[in-house]
């Protein structure tokens, strides 16, 4: 088979979808390569949690633009995503987790965010049914929240396809073509080659062994992580509740009432995960009681696993690559859902425009990977 593409995306999780969505109404012929359906790698694993809370310039730069789109997409899409902004609430149950929340606020602030510092008294106005034994405090924004993953790809899905471009699912790329140091196109397992100039590497846990298919090595490495969803309850909390103790644990309440949330493992689990473990089964619920006792009559009706695609800092990669042509979206670090809207329009500016959004330092392949992202 030959084929010619403006562009080719390999990936169709968020932020691949989100891309080829962005090029392609920016009438590119866009192709979307995908080794399973869309959605099965880790989006489709998300709890579908959005926040504009972070402690760095790009990511919250990054999550204004997203939270931007998210607020827009219905209209956009014609469809639902069930988008909404019930809020955040990350607790610190030590001063020293309170003195980071305080000395990030003048940065958020600054950029806009609506967030509030809260006492304990004021954590427990928020949510009454939090139990505040230990609780020195919290940070608050009413405009982080939730969507649903999957009506979100399927949105995309619907634009790009309207945009002429394609999603194919169920091909894997397992090799490109480089000349000169400048990309060609891909190969495919099952035979097919497709040639382009433009290839987006989107392949979040798996996006090392698809970066070294072009001798780019990207690093990213993913890491085990679980959730959880019970059945529904009768309204509780609006908004996200973020325990940061290490065997602390975070969930909301959708808007039909089921309990979904996660913890993430200490030690970390390395590795690419997707099995439901009997201890998650265990921990999860006892965790999220402990902070919620009126969850004792909610019933766990599904736990799964996924995986995170880690870099050393944090912070996602977005950037070209030194093969010409050949660009990533990848490593981004537990927050690709809620990131992928802006991946989406900032990349394209990258590939098409070939400028970088903004103060682009935190998202570049060859950045010092030493700082940390203090919301993880
Ligand atoms: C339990 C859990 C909870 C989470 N909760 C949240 C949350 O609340 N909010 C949030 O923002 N994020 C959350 N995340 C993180 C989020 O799911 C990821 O950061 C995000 O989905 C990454 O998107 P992606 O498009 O980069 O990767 P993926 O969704 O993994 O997409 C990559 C795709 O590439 C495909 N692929 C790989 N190799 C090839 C190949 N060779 N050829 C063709 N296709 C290939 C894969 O099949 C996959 O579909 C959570 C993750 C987990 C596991």
């Amino acid at each position: 088979m030959n084929h010619h593409h403006d562009a080719i995306v390999i990936g169709a999780g968020a932020a691949g979808l989100a891309s080829a969505y962005q090029l392609s109404r920016r009438r590119m012929k866009v192709l979307v390569l995908e080794k399973g359906y869309p959605g099965c790698g880790s989006t489709g694993r998300c709890i579908g949690g959005i926040r504009q809370q972070f402690s760095t310039p790009g990511a919250i730069r990054l999550m204004r633009e997203s939270v931007r789109q998210f607020r827009q997409m219905e209209a956009e899409f014609g469809s639902t995503i069930e988008y909404y902004e019930g809020g955040y609430l990350f607790l610190a149950h030590d001063s020293a987790r309170m003195e980071t929340f305080r000395a990030i606020l003048p940065l958020q602030r600054e950029l806009g965010l609506r967030i509030d510092l809260l006492s304990p008294e004021e954590c427990l106005k928020l949510v009454p049914v939090l139990n505040g034994d230990g609780l020195v405090g919290g940070v608050y924004s009413s405009e982080d929240g939730q969507a649903y993953p999957f009506k979100v790809l399927a949105g995309y899905i619907s634009g790009i396809r309207k945009n002429g471009a394609e999603v194919l699912p169920y091909t894997e790329v397992d090799d490109l073509i480089i000349e000169q140091q400048t990309v060609k196109g891909v190969r495919t397992r099952d035979g097919g080659t497709y040639y382009s100039d433009v290839v987006l590497n989107a392949c979040g846990p798996w996006a090392s062994a698809v970066g070294k298919m072009a001798g780019v090595e990207l690093p990213v490495t993913a890491e085990g992580h679980e959730a959880f969803i019970t059945d529904r309850q009768p309204r509780l909390f609006e908004t996200m509740i973020v325990d940061y103790r290490s065997d602390g644990c975070y969930f909301y309440q959708r808007t039909n009432g089921q309990v979904i949330g996660c913890y993430s493992p200490v030690p970390s689990r390395p590795g690419i995960h997707s099995e439901a473990t009997r201890e998650f089964l265990v921990e999860m619920p006892r965790r999220a009681l402990r902070l919620v006792p009126r969850l004792e009559t909610a019933r766990v009706i599904r736990h799964w696993g996924g995986s995170y695609e880690m870099t050393p800092d944090g912070s996602p990669i977005i950037d070209r690559t030194p093969v010409k042509g050949y660009y990533v979206a990848v490593g981004l670090s537990g927050h690709g859902f809620m990131f992928a809207p802006a991946i989406g329009t900032f990349v394209s500016q990258i590939i098409l425009d070939d400028v970088y959004p903004f103060d682009w330092a935190e998202f570049k392949l060859d950045r010092d990977y030493s700082r940390n992202e203090l919301m993880k």
